[in-house]
């Protein structure tokens, strides 16, 4: 029997965990069915906003070999567009999220943390308060928090709605350090194309279609860039569109991208994720479940406004009139409104 019991260790399973022993709520348990450090399929970029939600959980991001990644390169349709200064995008030299998920990881367990791995929730009686897991073991809650992602088993008490595909893959190369983002690739996404010490790392993003072949469009992508790499390393993961109930039960909690707390149109979750668990653990400390529910609510209203973005930025006549007539001939402003609102700076 727990007072809470966290299904997930990904950073809002942890921030929440981390966040109820600054409440005092120390009888917690953390199941993850990976063991650490773990293989995420994520890009790790992080903002300035970020960096502090990390920083104020106790976590030295510089510790985790982050920088500041150099000016970026915005293309439309492989033509270059704009060069942005970055003051606030970092990350480190695999470009992607290892080291930072198993420093995190550590923190909470130097907090005094306790963390079940290799094990996964197989089966829950909502009624009984009881979760089963993949080593027979039963277990009580008073409260549960799903903090698994957007598909995992906590993903069968909500509307199976749009979601977002993204696709990466890392490879060893000589390409300078630098960073494109490219739009124009897929239908209502991005695409990316970061080399940092050695390390390229392309990644694509679309609205999920099924009948869309994305190793195909990938592999015209890495074409096009005359860029050499084995496809049958691509990984991929979706993220949610739109949040999704918070709270079922009045005991039951979601969090992260288990309730959808990732930005529809840049991809940006961790910042979110974080976020929803320190509103997640002073709901459950405080035993106010109206906490997390309005914490949610605004994030609604926030996402709802980047859904509409989402349809109105990829539609062929914004982007050719973005690219080729708002970026060359106000180049700084839209630098500007890309630093401060696309990447989430705000
Ligand atoms: C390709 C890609 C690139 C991205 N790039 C960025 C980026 O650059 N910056 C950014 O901010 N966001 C990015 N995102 C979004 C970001 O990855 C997510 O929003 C973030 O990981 C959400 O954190 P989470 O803790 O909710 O879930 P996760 O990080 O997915 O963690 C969920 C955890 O639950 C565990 N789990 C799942 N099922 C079970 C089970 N049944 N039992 C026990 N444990 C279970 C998993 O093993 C995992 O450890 C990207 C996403 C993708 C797909």
């Amino acid at each position: 029997m727990y007072k809470v019991v966290i299904i997930g260790a990904g950073p809002a399973g942890l921030a929440t965990a981390l966040n109820l022993i600054k409440h005092g709520v120390t009888d917690i348990l953390v199941v993850e069915k990976h063991t650490f450090p773990r293989y995420k399929c994520c890009a790790g970029y992080i903002t300035a906003k970020t960096k502090k939600a990390y920083e104020d959980l106790g976590l030295n991001i510089d510790d985790c070999h982050y920088s500041l990644i150099k000016d970026f390169k915005i293309l439309y349709k492989f033509k270059s567009r704009l060069k942005i200064v970055n003051k606030f995008l970092y990350t480190n030299r695999y470009i992607d999220r290892v080291e930072l998920d198993d420093s995190f990881f550590r923190l909470a367990k130097a907090k005094g943390v306790t963390v079940l791995e290799g094990v996964k929730i197989t089966a829950h009686n909502i009624d009984k308060n009881r979760i089963t897991l993949s080593d027979g073991n039963e277990i009580e809650y008073e409260n549960l928090v799903f903090a698994d992602g957007t598909c995992g088993f906590s993903s069968r008490y909500q509307k199976n709605g749009k979601r977002n595909i993204a696709m990466q893959l890392t490879f060893e190369s000589d390409v300078p350090e630098a960073i494109d983002i490219h739009f124009g690739v897929t239908k209502r996404g991005y695409a990316w194309v970061s080399s940092y010490g050695g390390i390229t790392n392309v990644g694509m993003t679309d609205v999920y279609k099924s009948a869309r072949d994305y190793k195909a469009i990938f592999g015209k992508f890495l074409q096009d860039l005359n860029l050499t790499a084995n496809i049958d390393n691509l990984k991929s993961a979706f993220t949610p569109i739109g949040v999704r109930k918070p709270v079922i039960n009045g005991n039951v909690f979601f969090v992260g991208d288990a309730v959808g707390a990732c930005d529809p149109l840049t991809l940006s979750g961790l910042r979110y994720g974080l976020k929803s668990g320190e509103f997640c653990a002073r709901a459950i400390a405080e035993n106010k479940v109206k906490i997390y529910k309005r914490h949610i609510r605004k994030l609604k209203t926030k996402f709802n406004f980047m859904k509409v973005m989402l349809k109105v930025f990829y539609l062929k006549s914004t982007l050719f009139l973005g690219f080729n007539l708002f970026c060359r001939c106000f180049g700084k402003s839209v630098a500007k409104i890309f630093n401060n609102f696309f990447v989430n700076k705000k």
